[in-house]
């Protein structure tokens, strides 16, 4: 896929935008808080052909500004079926998080998917990896060359899992699996820089368990994973 990045808002979420390049087919991931992300692709020249919205997970900083872009581009949106319960608290999420001028909305579903499910973007099969452990549903979209992985892997780090409904437990799980992949996926995190499934198997401080299980060479990493 082609792939270009917008990092919007307080956040500074990483959105993105991927492209068929076959066919022109575009679909956007994530959302931003706010309407930053809607003006920065109104802004392209020519004016993609967004056919899709797909979310990681239902973080208000990841799909809060939802509604923002379903009133210009009234397209398909999938999100994590898992995901639910956490995309149902958009309108009190600013609230939890201490920050109430950020409740949203919460906009439209009209796909729910599973581990294993894809999607049809152009000529281009997107996969759906499910990695709950940030949230309930949290997932990643990817192909042969490139993966979008929300809040699940970060360079040098993993997202966090002492939110509510976080569960490090499945964390630990996802982050295996996920891993499990091929090593030369580029990796498009919801926050920071590009890795690769390979680098952060042989550096991350958070991945020492798998390094160990796997008998890979590498920093033995942080003990975040005893006792579950
Ligand atoms: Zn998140």
């Amino acid at each position: 896929m082609h792939l270009r990045c917008f990092t919007v808002g307080a956040f500074q979420v990483n959105t993105y935008l991927v492209t068929d390049p076959a066919t022109g087919a575009s679909a956007i991931i994530d959302t931003g808080e706010t309407d930053e992300l809607v003006r920065r692709i109104q802004a392209l020249s020519p004016p993609p052909d967004i056919q899709m919205i797909l979310l990681t997970h239902a973080h208000l900083d990841h799909a809060g500004a939802l509604v923002d872009l379903q009133r210009v581009w009234d397209v398909p949106t999938v999100m994590p079926r898992a995901e639910q319960p956490l995309f149902d608290t958009l309108p009190v999420q600013g609230r939890m998080f201490g920050m109430p001028h950020l409740d949203r909305p919460c906009g439209r579903i009209d796909r729910r998917v599973d581990d294993g499910d894809t999607v049809l973007l152009g000529d281009l099969t997107l996969r759906f990896l499910s990695t709950p452990g940030h949230t309930p549903g949290q997932g990643c979209w990817y192909d042969d060359e490139d993966i979008v992985v929300g809040d699940t892997l970060f360079a040098g780090s993993i997202g966090r899992t002492d939110f509510p409904l976080s569960d490090p437990a499945l964390m630990v799980e996802s982050l295996r699996r996920l891993t499990a992949l091929p090593g030369h996926l580029r990796v498009h995190s919801g926050h920071g820089a590009v890795t690769t499934l390979e680098h952060e198997l042989k550096t991350n401080p958070f991945l020492g368990y798998i390094r160990k299980e796997r008998g890979i060479a590498g920093p033995p990493g942080l003990a975040w994973t005893r006792g579950l």
